[in-house]
């Protein structure tokens, strides 16, 4: 059975993928090609947030998982929401009510790291945008001048008609651009000298982001009434969307940090102290006792030296340990050494050997490329404890 994979595709994710990581994906792309932004994918806005319409529902998930985009269509369940509404509704600005008269949201991304989001801090952004102008106090002119446009004889549209193809020609309606679809200017004399008659002028804000501790990726900081001003419109808001960077040894989950530790075999057995250098600059040690034996991928925690949990920054989640064991390499200890080592450990393990047994002989895994197609193609007619096995061969 052939599955659609198309809108796993168009938001960069596996289709295993959890809700976590899709909200993730469609943040980010959603971000990148909203109009405000890149004007020329429009199309590109919409299929995502297509896409993510479908796979953030798990009822219209699993209907396209079975029955592809198909399904959707048949099952009259495609394109309730439009783009713009389902970004409106992803980043909405504090849970206020979209009201009629008001500009609109502005969302921008902040890329943020792990220690920032363990320590706190704060960022300075600068932004662009509308303020009404002062001098005209967002009249752009003379109060009682405006005149007709005289381009578009009022009308605040303007006609261009294209020659597209030999007797085929084109019309092409567009907003007046002298009078920027008002049908109404000031002359030159009565214009407002500030703000050139558009009534608003370009300033450049800073905002103070803070960046408390123990926020997460993802999360929201909303500037009520920073977004663009416009005449007679409330401003809408600027929103901050955290986006979190990779950290090189943490990852972090939810309120727990995890990594991962090198540790030799002779640690792992007679135990070890080591050290973690942790985000807010301490250094903890970390011991195995003699004999406790780890193994490998065993987990061990640290309870409170995970994320600072927000709002109560004085709690913590916990650091996992996951080790990875480090065995020596062939050869490493000569073959007249081995039986002391033996007697060390513990026994093995002797077999005794029949004639109706067979000897076989153990090589390294073959990866010639031929080969592994071919055996990949017979593992997938008979499904199951093939499969299971070649994923443990992978990993011991
Ligand atoms: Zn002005
Ligand atoms: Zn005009």
């Amino acid at each position: 059975m052939v599955h659609e994979t198309g809108f796993y595709e168009l938001l960069g994710v596996n289709p295993e993928a959890s809700q976590d990581e899709l909200k993730k994906a469609y943040r980010k792309l959603a971000l990148k090609y909203h109009p405000d932004k890149n004007p020329n994918e429009g199309e590109k806005f919409k299929l995502i947030s297509q896409a993510y319409e479908v796979l953030s529902n798990p009822e219209k998930r699993s209907l396209y998982d079975q029955g592809g985009e198909q399904a959707i269509k048949e099952g009259g369940m495609g394109g309730g929401t439009s783009p713009m509404d389902m970004f409106n509704m992803f980043f909405g600005g504090g849970g206020r009510m979209q009201r009629e008269r008001r500009g609109k949201n502005v969302v921008h991304q902040l890329s943020v790291t792990l220690d920032e989001m363990y320590n706190g801090s704060t960022r300075k952004l600068g932004l662009q945008k509308n303020i009404i102008c002062d001098s005209c106090e967002g009249y752009g002119g003379k109060k009682g001048a405006m005149e007709k446009c005289s381009i578009c004889k009022g009308r605040g549209v303007q006609i261009k008609v294209q020659q597209i193809g030999p007797g085929m020609i084109q019309q092409i309606q567009s907003v007046c651009a002298d009078c920027q679809g008002q049908g109404e200017k000031f002359s030159s004399k009565d214009r407002c000298k500030s703000c050139n008659g558009r009534k608003v002028e370009r300033k450049k804000k800073v905002l103070e982001v803070h960046i408390d501790k123990g926020m997460r990726d993802g999360q929201k900081i909303t500037f009520t009434g920073e977004g663009d001003q416009e005449p007679g419109l409330e401003p809408g808001d600027v929103i901050i969307v955290l986006d979190q960077k990779d950290h090189p040894l943490f990852q972090r989950k939810d309120e727990d940090l995890i990594m991962k530790m090198d540790i030799k075999l002779s640690e792992a057995l007679c135990g070890f102290k080591k050290t973690i250098q942790t985000l807010d600059d301490r250094t903890l040690v970390i011991s195995a006792l003699p004999g406790e034996v780890i193994k490998h991928n065993d987990i061990r925690c640290v309870q409170n030296e995970g994320m600072p949990i927000y709002k109560e920054p004085y709690e913590k989640g916990q650091l996992i340990i996951k080790f990875q064991v480090a065995f020596p390499e062939k050869g490493w200890l000569p073959e007249h050494l081995m039986f002391q080592l033996e007697r060390l450990l513990p026994p093995r393990e002797d077999v005794m050997i029949t004639d109706d047994m067979e000897e076989v002989e153990l090589s390294e895994p073959d990866v010639s490329s031929q080969r592994r197609a071919s055996r990949e193609a017979y593992e997938e007619d008979e499904e199951g404890p093939r499969n299971g096995n070649g994923v443990q061969c992978q990993t011991q």
